[in-house]
């Protein structure tokens, strides 16, 4: 990205105008009074100012040959000059004999630098243009009025019909140019006696490859405009009239909207979504060199008179706007033939190859290549076509296979349902049976040979039948048809004329009448009906069979439901055994206590010395034993509990009594060596006493019954423990069994109700494939009723027939034997 280089010029001022107002100071410019005081602290800087004294050598030296040298680069590049008439535009890019401009200068520094590139080969194309009253002239070509403006993706903008001349040096464009300014539209203003009415633009596109063909193909193509614009002084001042004002207004049009396109594209905070690039010529044809893919300059000419101040202020402005303008300029490669070197080359190489064989010849080989083009084109068409048509079928044929097979698995459906579930089955076959034709063929096993498919089978079955037989539900078909048949007439015509053999007719009935269709029927109707019934009697063998079978089962099932119901009313009769045993157990608990107070009484009654250690024993044991007996009735009486409410029962018992025992252990043992170290004591010390001696004695046996006892009593409590334990692991397999006798009773009672529910749908379709049968044995009756009066009527007719045929003959006869005498 680069900015727009803008410079600003300030032409020196008229001998008769005095001093310049404008002050330079390097690239700065000021107004300033004659005093050199400053008008304005207004000073505008630019990327160069020259002043009245400079030169067309400088300005191009330090403003445009960069962009000149960039453009012979590849670099699309523009130059043009803008500002009031008179103020030094043309002066600048066209200059004068001692001081050319900076077209002529940019022309022959092209050349210059094009002879200093010598791994490059160059292709130089010029043309001139003006745009005047909004239309475009070519210059270098008089006849070339109102040129338009086209665009194109490889050449981008261009205007269409514009004359270029191909150059190949520098004088050569020069002297074009001093042609085309001859046909420039000038006009005279107050202004400027010379000033040019219209915006000029001299284009050069330069052209180039690299020498070394191998290294790279690519094309470089630059275009390269200089324009001199049209005054841009307010209409006003020039005093114009008439055409010039019509002139002026275009004029200012134009740059009005050069204005704008800059305004728009200077401005940064705005996006640029709208470039009115399209609203001139001028803008669309400069459109690349305004934030575009170019490098642009403008030089802005300013008059430097006091009273072009206003104008000059305005080329500032427009300047300062211009300026901060950027483009986005890069080498434009070509690497197609498109470009005008390649396909000159190019054109030169088949002219070359022309020249060499005779112009016929070479014609005749063309025309020969393009036939033997245009037959392989052809060729292939044919093929492509035959392809596409193969496709075609084939996709068809495909088609038709996904139907079928579509087709199929829907029978297939059909017949899994039908054979996976036989009641269904024989529920399709009583609808089938239903439907108001009633002709369905059960034998009509065309798409699933051996089960026959009711469904598929019968729809097509039946609508063929219906429609040649509409009549059959209310009557035989015979009857209606027998109606025509026998009819001597038609007979007579059936047969057309032809006399039958009386006795063969007479023998064979049925195959003389059997070319109608009506006596198709009449002799396969009975045959169908036959094999039906036949079908209807194997299907209710089969459906007996499994009724049979059914039956067997259900009596089984009722077998093993009784079974199971004694086991279970067996378990419960041990189940109350099992519970009766705590009862038991607690009352054997109460008989112990009573046993036992008995035993503490006498024990009591016995001891004297209520303080003996004795007597404590025996009250420590009593109160154990007690406690123990009270814990034992209450556990029972907790299980017994239990068992009448369900809930399950911790079983703390042993836990008790094993803590009751430690103690009542304890107990004794202290006892017995309190009594043992009194023994001792009485030992030493009382000897003699007698009385003593017996009485402890007596205790001493009185502790052995109570130890015994106590003994006794630990051996019961362990075994009562024991049998509880057992009791209750008894009590709780009881309790498992009868729930899994109670889920097996359940499961057995709904096996007997599906079977009882299925035993029921299989009596209901025995009753109703039996009324079927009833009604076709009905229907087969009738018909062989029918057929019998079918065969009287046929005899009775063969009868009438014969005598009337006999009669004939009679009377042939007769007159035969007339005629015979009759000569
Ligand atoms: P414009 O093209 O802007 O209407 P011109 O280029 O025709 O103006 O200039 C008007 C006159 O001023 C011409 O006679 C021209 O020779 C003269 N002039 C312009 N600029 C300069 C300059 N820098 N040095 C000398 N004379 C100049
Ligand atoms: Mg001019």
């Amino acid at each position: 990205m680069e900015k727009i280089c803008v410079a600003v010029r300030v032409r020196p001022p008229a001998p008769e105008n005095g001093a310049s107002l404008w002050k330079v100071e390097d690239n700065r410019i000021s107004l300033h009074k004659s005093l050199d005081t400053p008008i304005t602290t207004a000073s505008h800087a630019f990327d160069h100012v020259f002043d009245e004294s400079s030169t067309n050598a400088s300005v191009y030296e330090l403003l445009t040959k960069d962009i000149i040298h960039a453009a012979v680069e590849g670099f699309n590049g523009t130059a043009f000059a803008y500002g009031q008439t008179s103020s030094g535009k043309t002066f600048t890019m066209t200059g004068s004999e001692t001081d050319p401009g900076i077209i002529r200068r940019s022309v022959r520094d092209v050349f210059e630098r094009i002879h200093m590139i010598s791994d490059r080969e160059f292709l130089i194309r010029v043309s001139y243009m003006e745009i005047y009253n909004e239309e475009i002239n070519d210059l270098l070509a008089v006849e070339n009025q109102r040129l338009q403006i086209h665009e194109h993706l490889e050449r981008g903008v261009f205007v269409a019909g514009l004359k270029e001349e191909i150059v190949s040096d520098a004088e050569q464009i020069l002297k074009l140019i001093d042609s085309g300014e001859v046909n420039r539209h000038f006009g005279e203003t107050n202004m400027n006696v010379h000033s040019s009415r219209s915006h000029t633009i001299f284009r050069m596109v330069i052209e180039s490859r690299g020498k070394d063909n191998s290294s790279s193909d690519a094309i470089r193509v630059s275009v390269l405009n200089l324009v001199d614009l049209a005054g841009s002084e307010r209409i006003a001042k020039t005093g114009a009239g008439g055409v010039r004002l019509q002139e002026g207004k275009y004029i200012n049009k134009s740059l009005m909207i050069l204005g704008n396109v800059i305004n728009k594209l200077s401005d940064s905070t705005k996006l640029r979504a709208h470039i009115p690039y399209r609203d001139s010529k001028l803008t669309r044809i400069l459109q690349p060199a305004l934030g575009g893919n170019a490098k642009t300059c403008i030089i802005c000419t300013i008059a430097p008179e006091e009273h072009h101040i206003e104008e000059s202020k305005g080329t500032l402005q427009f300047a300062s706007r211009a300026k901060r303008i950027t483009n986005c300029a890069q080498v434009n490669e070509i690497l197609t033939d498109a470009a005008l070197l390649k396909r000159q080359k190019l054109e030169i190489e088949e002219l070359r190859m022309k020249l060499q064989g005779s112009h016929a010849e070479v014609l005749e080989q063309e025309i020969l290549n393009l036939s033997n083009q245009m037959l392989k084109y052809e060729l292939e068409c044919e093929r492509l076509k035959t392809q596409l048509e193969e496709e075609k079928r084939k996709q068809k044929e495909q088609e038709n296979c996904i139907k079928e097979q579509q087709m199929k698995i829907e029978n297939l459906n059909n017949f899994v349902t039908n054979s996976d579930f036989k009641r269904n089955q024989s529920e399709d076959f009583i609808i089938s049976r239903k439907t108001p034709d009633g002709l369905c063929n059960v034998n009509d096993t065309s798409d699933v040979p051996g089960t026959p498919c009711f469904k598929s089978a019968s729809r097509s079955f039946v609508v063929a039948r219906s429609n040649n037989y509409s009549g059959l539900s209310d009557f035989s078909p015979m009857v209606h048809s027998l109606g025509d048949v026998a009819d001597e007439d038609t007979w007579m015509k059936l047969n057309k004329g032809f006399v039958a053999d009386l006795d063969q007719i007479q023998f064979t009935p049925a195959v003389k009448c059997q070319p109608t269709p009506s006596s198709i029927a009449t002799t396969e109707c009975p045959r169908e009906n036959h094999s039906e019934v036949e079908d209807l009697k194997s299907r209710i063998q089969l459906l007996t069979n499994e009724n049979d079978s059914l039956q067997v089962k259900f009596n089984e099932q009722v077998l093993l439901s009784n079974n199971l119901m004694q086991e279970m009313s067996e378990l419960k009769q041990e189940t109350l055994t099992v519970k009766e045993i705590p009862n038991r157990l607690s009352e054997s608990v109460a008989n112990c206590k009573d046993v036992y107070k008995d035993v503490i009484v006498t024990m009591k009654s016995l001891i004297t010395d209520k303080e003996s250690p004795t007597a404590n024993l025996l009250l420590g044991t009593t109160e154990i034993t007690t406690s123990l007996l009270a814990t034992l009735e209450t556990q029972f009486s907790m299980i017994m509990d239990g068992q009448k409410t369900g809930s399950s029962i911790d079983h703390p018992l042993s836990d008790h009594w094993e803590t009751l025992r430690v103690n009542l252990k304890n107990t004794t043992t202290l006892l017995l060596s309190d009594a043992q170290a009194k023994d001792e004591f009485l030992n030493s010390h009382n000897k003699g006493q007698e009385t003593a001696a017996l009485e402890e004695k007596k205790l001493k046996s009185e502790l052995i019954i109570i130890k015994e006892r106590y003994n006794e009593l630990e051996k019961e409590l362990c075994l009562d423990k024991q049998l509880l334990e057992a009791s209750r692991e008894s009590h709780e397999k009881l309790i498992k069994e009868v729930q899994f006798l109670k889920e097996e009773r359940d499961s057995l009672d709904r096996k007997i109700s599906q079977s009882t529910q299925r035993l029921r749908v299989i009596s209901s379709d025995k009753e109703n494939a039996l009324k079927d049968l009833n009604v076709e044995v009905k229907r087969r009756k009738d018909m062989e009723e029918e057929i019998k009066h079918i065969s009287i009527a046929f005899a009775t007719r063969h009868k009438s027939f014969v005598s009337f045929h006999s009669e004939i003959k009679s009377k042939m006869q007769k007159l035969t034997t007339q005629n015979s005498k009759a000569p």
